[in-house]
């Protein structure tokens, strides 16, 4: 184990100006935190801390990135707090501490490791600060090497998760060597005997080849020479994992693996790369679709170099890839050579793509202090990803809500939901999700999209889900309406109504199916006189006058569609059928009261009840009034009760009203207030009721109430 000064001392190799006392510091409070606490290998546990903290020197990162390195476990493992570390080490060591405890929480939570991907995403985007994820790679990296002192059923959990998650975050912030170690530990723990038989496979080839590695490098070398061309070639066989993995992807045997050996040609400078490139493929014979020029195009995490597979010396196939030191350094350590590079004032090139961001800021800064402290991970922030209760992972983009949520779990999920519970609370389908939240979605078969929700839903799944549903919805509404306005008005006029009859004349309404002129009728886009007279030219028009959209069948909007042979007669009787028939606004009549409709010019008939004053005006029209009565079948309503309400002016009133009106299982359709005074409210509260006997127990409970001074029905 790295001892104090010898930390310090490696710190101060690379950055002179590093705190040596925040370092001594951090080191001491590590190992008193700690105290008596002992990893699985036996070694007390603080050396954990102190060899991950010698990681991150080979990294050549900040003091501040070693500080929180040697504490990175005192908030999760001891009595340590957050705010604790703040006032011994600062702001920056604290927010990395707590960056590093919150993803330690968020690893134990996922417990599916299919979803691997939207899990490196997840570390990505709560990595805020970049020194985060060096520091929990260095962690991790740290755990694989002393792998084999667990427990042989943690190991394989563990290596998995390496190979899954750590191995391609490290390849995608560009650092190779810390992907290429994590790889082989872990392939050697979940494939022993693979690992093995590649391994003695490469021994007896070695063997066999009497040593092919040095002469090629030497024969390539030579080759680069003659040509002028300066170089530093090196070589070696490829990694067992490497060879494995390539076997798995051709399919092939270790045998039919020709290319087990690797080059690497390091030159000074771009234009020399392509010239070596050229020797190369001069000399030796190139195998097809083995080249490949990242230098032109960069692989998205910024590495650069030039494969080609070639015919070598010796003849035989190796791979070969050219770059320069530079391009070197960053394939090999990946986001923090770039630091290492601004503490020698070299600027790597500004190709890096997903990292062209942080090297602005890299630019700009005076100090590598503040090219760490301002670098944000900008990576994914325009998502978020949330637990499933079962610990799935599901990536949204940013502002989604439990709605978006449950149509990305499955659209039935989302079309049924009726409420969420994030980290087990209950909280409105309108909350924005966090990263990490755990959510779990109520659902209710009674449910429906609403349409309340394509107000706040972000996902184009959840919206196209709400509009589909909302559209369809409407239209069966509409086709149910649409076919009992035009049975009503063939039946009036003692005329046959058939469907064939509609088939005739679909193309007067531009209608592909009867069901789109049901529809058109229902809406309102076409009259069901309009239809009669298609069908039945000839026919005169009766005189009570045109028939209108303004048809209200109770209980529609209800269920829709339901048996369409059988359209119910409105519970109305004495009424003409196939007239259009509204509830007056006036006096909004309920069932059980005394009604009389009154025939009106061009919109069907209108319903009062029998003391409405409105009546008046008709007293000299006789033939306009049509004797009505409310039928025997139970109205399932809903109706229209308007109440004229005094109401006390004090707070919380309103909310009484309300809730007395729910509690008696009225429904407030409209609200109106005409009049304030500094004690009193007066009020106009449309009600959804049965019938009047439910509105009168409505005003009864109402009258009972304190803030209500004074309450009757509304017949204005
Ligand atoms: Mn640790």
């Amino acid at each position: 184990m790295l001892r104090q000064y010898e930390l310090v001392d490696l710190v101060k190799s690379y950055d002179p100006n590093a705190d040596e006392d925040a370092l001594n510091r951090a080191y001491v409070f590590a190992m008193k935190k700690h105290g008596a606490q002992l990893r699985t290998s036996g070694d007390p546990y603080y050396s954990h801390p102190v060899e991950v903290a010698g990681i991150l020197t080979k990294f050549k990162l900040d003091s501040t990135s070693i500080v929180a390195g040697l504490l990175h476990d005192t908030v999760e493992d001891t009595d340590t707090s957050v705010e604790e570390i703040r006032s011994l080490f600062g702001d920056q060591v604290a927010q990395i501490v707590d960056g590093l405890t919150k993803l330690a929480m968020i690893e134990q939570k996922s417990a599916n490791n299919k979803q691997a991907e939207n899990f490196r995403k997840l570390l990505l985007a709560m990595s805020e600060d970049i020194r985060v994820l060096l520091i929990k790679l260095a962690d991790r990296l740290h755990n694989m090497r002393t792998l084999h002192y667990c427990a042989p059923e943690k190991r394989a959990r563990i290596a998995k998760e390496t190979l899954d998650i750590y191995a391609p975050l490290a390849e995608r912030i560009g650092m190779q060597e810390v992907k290429t170690e994590l790889e082989e530990i872990a392939f050697k723990e979940l494939h022993k005997e693979a690992y093995e038989s590649i391994q003695a496979r490469l021994n007896f080839l070695r063997e066999q080849g009497s040593n092919l590695v040095p002469k090629i490098i030497s024969r390539l070398q030579k080759d680069m020479e003659e040509n002028g061309v300066k170089a530093a070639v090196s070589g070696r066989e490829k990694s067992p994992y490497s060879i494995w993995r390539k076997m798995q992807q051709k399919n092939a045997s270790f045998e039919q693996l020709s290319d087990i050996m690797a080059f690497r040609i390091i030159v000074d400078d771009v234009a020399s790369c392509y010239q070596a490139l050229g020797i190369v493929h001069s000399k030796y014979h190139m195998v097809p679709r083995r080249f490949k020029d990242y230098i032109s195009t960069p692989k998205p995490n910024g590495y650069k170099s030039i494969h080609t597979g070639v015919i070598g010396p010796e003849n035989t196939r190796i791979e070969i890839q050219i770059r320069t030191q530079e391009m070197h350094e960053v394939a090999e350590k990946g986001v923090a050579a770039h630091w290492a590079y601004k503490q020698g004032e070299k600027v790597v090139g500004k190709n890096f793509r997903w990292i062209r961001e942080l090297l602005e800021i890299l630019d700009q800064a005076s100090n590598p202090e503040e090219f760490l402290e301002n670098t944000k991970l900008e990576m994914y922030n325009d998502q978020v990803f949330c637990f499933t209760p079962k610990g799935d992972l599901i990536g949204l983009p940013i502002n989604s809500t439990p709605v978006d949520f449950a149509y990305a779990v499955h659209s039935s999920v989302g079309d049924t939901c009726v409420g969420a519970k994030i980290n087990g609370e209950i909280r409105p389908l309108r909350t924005i999700l966090q990263n990490g939240d755990q959510v779990e979605i109520l659902t209710s078969k009674a449910q429906h999209p609403s349409t309340e929700w394509d107000r706040f839903v972000v996902t184009g799944k959840a919206k196209a889900a709400i509009r589909r549903y909302v559209r369809a919805h409407k239209r069966d509404q509409f086709i149910t309406l649409g076919q009992q306005l035009l049975e009503r008005t063939f039946k009036g006029e003692n005329l046959d109504f058939n469907e064939k009859a509609l088939v005739n004349v679909l193309p007067n309404f531009e209608a592909e199916s009867i069901d789109d002129i049901y529809a058109k009728v229902g809406e309102g886009l076409v009259t069901a006189w309009d239809v009669m007279k298609a069908i039945y030219p000839a026919y005169k028009q009766s005189k009570l006058g045109k028939v209108v959209k303004s048809f209200k069948v109770p209980g529609f909007g209800k269920s829709p569609r339901k048996d369409r042979s059988k359209a119910e007669p409105l519970k109305i009787k004495g009424l003409i059928p196939g007239m259009a028939v509204h509830f007056a606004g006036c006096c909004h009549p309920l069932p059980g009261d005394r009604i009389v409709g009154i025939v009106t010019t061009g919109k069907g008939v209108a319903i009062h009840t029998i003391d409405c004053k409105l009546l008046e005006k008709f007293a000299d029209e006789p033939e306009r009034w049509l004797d009505i009565s409310w039928g025997d079948a139970a109205d399932e309503g809903p109706h229209v009760g308007r109440l004229k309400v005094m109401l006390a002016n004090e707070p919380g009133a309103l909310g009484d009203l309300s809730n007395l009106i729910a509690r008696n299982n009225g429904n407030i359709n409209n609200l109106n207030i005409v009049n304030r005074t500094v004690s009193y409210f007066e009020l106009l509260v449309d009600v959804e009721v049965k019938d009047l006997k439910h509105l009168t127990d409505i005003i009864a409970a109402l009258k009972a109430s304190k803030v209500v001074s004074y309450v009757s029905r509304s017949n204005q």
